[in-house]
């Protein structure tokens, strides 16, 4: 892959603003138009979209068949609220009224990750698109592929040139295109790190962003849950993509009554998992991104065993012949008896390796899930609603889950605050966020209120 220096970020940036024109000026209707037709084309091309994404991320191919069959879902789904939104209007007093209307930003920066390389940028690009922005996209230097083969599937939908870019490279790269004078909004999915530099490039330009960061995904599970439900929604919770998702669940926090039968069941069911080929259908787990990443995995599986944590499955990378014996991968692993001041209850893994601590009562597993600068999501398991609904108020999270996690849908807000960035995903508050709000104040006087010879205005 190119890595785009600064020319070549600002040829994508002027490109973007010269198309801004004619794209922000087509009716909602027609913009809606080129946009279902992109989504039909996702739709007929799903099993090879899926095919490439799993093969650059390493993640399971039955994982990304699933989630690419719910991409035409956010394009449809932007596509089809963007012509209903509605300004208001109001009399104010003294024969005045109030008019507001909504105008798209311009051109905006997509500053994308590895770990969903098409859903998270299908999110943001969506939302952008179908409100008259303008995008260039920048995706992560380790999965670029499938957004330039998104892009020229744009194009082939009818969206016009320029409406949609791609400048790959690395982090000078996405540097670069946040210091672009075109770019009206920055839009970045990342870690917390990226998050800080981005948000101060943003405020230098006074250009707005929202900013989708890690998290450290408290799960608690109560003594009245069913222990078997909660187990298999445990796995699902820390392994599903190889535990590299934002809300990967992180720490799981288990009433005292059940902790030891919960253990066992959890732990189970994780060495049941099959890891290996992510392109085998049967596959449950596949390598993690990188080579970097599985030091850092390992690291922090070793901090936690010299740290005192009781490792009670995994722990090491599985042993395969062949050619599967050079792929970067990690057993899942859980630790249990993790106290809170380790680092496995503190630091975002972004692996397939977890901390199961006890509490005893209700208030003690609050302060312990409230226990991190994140605030991204969290699980509650329990079959009790009123304890659902009490916990789930006073939980730190911007996404919570009573007996179910990781589900998204765009119609439902994601985002976090605190380390977890700010600004939300999907739903109105997303297409919103992508557009500025202006007011027209008229006078229906019949003739101007001169202050300074006697007028009433303040009065
Ligand atoms: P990074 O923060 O490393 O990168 C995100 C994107 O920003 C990449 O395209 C990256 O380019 C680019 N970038 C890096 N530095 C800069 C910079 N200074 N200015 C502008 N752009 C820059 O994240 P990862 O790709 O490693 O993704 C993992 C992280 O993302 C995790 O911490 C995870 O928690 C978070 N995440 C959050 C989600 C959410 O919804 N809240 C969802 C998924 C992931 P390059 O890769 O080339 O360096």
């Amino acid at each position: 892959m190119a890595v785009a220096d600064a020319s070549d970020v600002a040829r994508a940036t002027k490109a973007a603003a010269k198309a801004f024109e004619s794209w922000s000026a087509l009716d909602p209707l027609d913009r809606a138009r080129h946009l279902r037709k992109l989504a039909e084309l996702v739709r007929e091309r799903i099993t090879e979209l899926a095919g490439w994404e799993s093969a650059v991320t390493g993640r399971p191919l039955r994982e990304m068949r699933a989630q690419m069959a719910r991409i035409p879902e956010w394009i449809e789904y932007f596509a089809g609220i963007a012509p209903g939104l509605e300004g208001e209007s109001n009399r104010l007093r003294g024969s005045f009224s109030s008019t507001t209307s909504w105008q798209p930003y311009g051109v905006c920066a997509l500053l994308t990750p590895w770990n969903h390389p098409i859903l998270i940028l299908v999110k943001k690009l969506a939302a952008a698109l179908s409100v008259g922005n303008t995008v260039v996209i920048k995706p992560s230097e380790l999965a670029p592929c499938t957004p330039l083969v998104f892009a020229a599937w744009c194009t082939e939908a009818g969206i016009p040139p320029g409406v949609v870019n791609v400048v790959t490279g690395e982090g000078a790269t996405g540097a670069s295109l946040c210091a672009s004078p075109e770019v009206r909004r920055i839009d970045l999915t990342g870690g917390t790190t990226t998050g800080r530099r981005v948000a101060a490039a943003a405020a230098e330009r006074l250009v707005p962003c929202t900013l989708e960061l890690g998290g450290k995904t408290p799960v608690v599970v109560f003594e009245d849950s069913d222990i078997e439900e909660a187990a298999a929604g445990a796995v699902f919770a820390a392994f599903v993509a190889s535990g590299q998702t934002c809300v990967s669940a992180g720490r799981f926090i288990v009433q005292r009554p059940i902790y030891e039968r919960f253990l066992d069941a959890f732990v189970k069911r994780a060495a049941a998992l099959k890891v290996g080929d992510p392109a085998d259908l049967a596959t449950d787990v596949g390598p993690v991104i990188s080579y970097v990443s599985l030091q850092r995995i390992e690291r922090m599986i070793q901090h936690a065993t010299s740290a005192g944590a009781r490792l009670v499955t995994g722990g090491a990378a599985p042993q395969f012949d062949g050619p599967l014996s050079a792929g970067n991968f990690m057993q899942p692993t859980i630790f249990a008896d993790v106290k809170p001041d380790m680092e496995l209850f503190q630091e975002e893994v972004f692996g397939p390796v977890v901390a199961v601590t006890p509490f005893d009562t209700e208030e003690e597993g609050l302060t312990l899930a409230n226990d991190s600068p994140y605030a991204l999501g969290a699980s509650i398991w329990t079959r009790d609603i009123a304890r659902a609904a009490r916990v789930g108020a006073k939980i730190r999270a911007g996404m919570i889950w009573i007996n179910d996690h990781h589900k998204n849908d765009p119609r439902s807000i994601w985002g976090g605050y605190g380390d977890s960035g700010y600004g939300v995903e999907n739903g109105w508050d997303a297409i919103k966020s992508y557009l500025i709000k202006r007011n027209l104040i008229v006078s229906s006087n019949p003739k101007f209120d001169d202050w300074f010879k006697g007028g009433t205005r303040y009065g």
